[in-house]
């Protein structure tokens, strides 16, 4: 019988799933990968096998479509196609893993409880999370969940980097800056030394540049610091988050605007970063590709606060070796690659422009200061080998 391990990872406008089989191997082997995208407006499902051969899917009513019900449509295809399997565990994504969970965590009653308490500190992602696990409960009641968070690999850092500089009877133990997208800084770190050994055991700022998006400066496969901080607002700009404003803004909607506090949520969790400034998308290809002055100033905004962070970071590690591309636009748009890299130039990155068109994995002139490369991110396989590892399946070293 087969045996397989499944990975969820819920958001408020999408779902990823991945399936891994445990044949013995000693590496989780993937069987299918896939999505629904554009939950609550134009949704669309998708998934492929082991080698990327596209599978049979439903297509997917717009009327109905909401995150439950994505879910439902997920649970469904995975149990046809999946018939028979034993699924050993499920590894979800979890953004917030808040003071008390350090570490990837099996889920229980008590620890549901816990994370719900975070929800206010990451809206976009920890209800949704939640939900995956929840429905996983109802429809494979007895198999064992683990919990993975994004805060996790940033565990550990300086005190100086976590430190919130308000008065200390306020913050206690749980205001603090975390950081975020650990799942796929610690994939690429644990790629790093096949990928671009060079530079695995030195400087490195990694740019995970999607919906959301951050920087992580590594030094020795270890995050040092990131831009994101106590919720997944602060630093870059992102799709619908702002990334760093001025505190007073926030004091100003309230105070001057009278806005309340769902309506200041909003503001800064959906309306916000690319699709505030343009007017006009939170999706970077709608912007490259629009002559608007709106949208350009969203790109060119994008691409200032990357460098200009890229900078700060670079002055935490002491300078830098390398200089890493993930995620959706990192992985897939060498314009935005190029734009960062040229304003990088000042650190020693030089980028060959043949390679970062054909978004070959080294980016970087051959003898330039700094590399810089684009290694695609995996968070599913992340969850997985963590899945495996805490739920003790054996058959499977990953
Ligand atoms: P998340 O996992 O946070 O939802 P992804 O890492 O999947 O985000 O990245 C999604 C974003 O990647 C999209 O919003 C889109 O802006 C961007 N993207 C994808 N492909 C391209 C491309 N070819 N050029 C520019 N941006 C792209």
């Amino acid at each position: 019988m087969d045996e397989i391990v499944l990975v969820m990872n819920a958001g408020s406008s999408s779902l990823k799933f991945a399936v891994y089989r445990l044949a013995g191997a000693a590496e989780l082997q993937l069987a299918a990968r896939g999505q629904v995208e554009g939950i609550g407006t134009a949704p669309r499902m998708s998934a492929r096998d082991g080698r990327g051969g596209m599978l049979a899917v439903p297509a997917l009513s717009p009327v109905i479509c909401d995150a439950a019900t994505a879910l439902e449509q997920v649970a469904g295809w995975l149990r046809s196609a999946f018939a028979g399997a034993r699924t050993l565990g499920v590894g979800h994504r979890v953004v917030h893993g808040g003071a008390a969970y350090a570490a990837p965590t099996v889920v229980s009653q008590g620890v549901l409880t816990d994370l719900r308490d975070l929800i206010p500190l990451a809206p976009l992602h920890q209800p949704y999370n939640l939900a995956a696990i929840d429905a996983v409960a109802a429809r494979l009641p007895g198999v064992p969940q683990v919990a993975c968070f994004d805060t996790s690999f940033h565990r550990g850092r300086a005190e100086v980097t976590t430190v919130v500089p308000l008065p200390r009877d306020i913050c206690g133990d749980s205001v603090q800056r975390y950081g975020f997208h650990g799942l796929s800084y610690e994939y690429i770190a644990s790629v790093l030394p096949q990928c671009a050994p060079a530079i695995a055991a030195g400087r490195v700022v990694v740019a995970h540049l999607g919906s959301g998006a951050s920087l992580c400066a590594l030094r020795n496969g270890r995050s040092v610091d990131s831009t994101l901080g106590f919720t997944a607002l602060d630093g870059l700009c992102m799709g619908t988050r702002p990334g760093t404003v001025d505190p007073g803004v926030v004091l100003y909607l309230f105070q001057g605007l009278g806005l309340d506090a769902a309506e200041v949520e909003a503001i800064l969790y959906r309306k916000s970063g690319l699709l505030g400034i343009s007017g006009i998308s939170n999706d970077m290809r709608d912007l490259l590709a629009s002559v608007e002055p709106a949208a350009r100033l969203a790109v060119d905004y994008f691409v200032y606060r990357a460098a200009k962070e890229i900078g700060g970071l670079a002055a935490v590690l002491g300078g830098i070796d390398g200089l890493v591309f993930t995620a959706g636009i990192g992985e897939n748009s060498a314009e935005i690659r190029r734009r960062i890299c040229e304003s990088s130039r000042w650190l020693g990155v030089e980028l060959d422009l043949d390679a970062n068109a054909r978004h070959e994995t080294r980016l970087s002139r051959p003898g330039a200061r700094v590399s810089a490369w684009m290694i695609p991110t995996d968070e599913e396989l992340m969850i997985a080998r963590h899945t495996v590892r805490l739920l003790g399946i054996q058959g499977a070293v990953a």
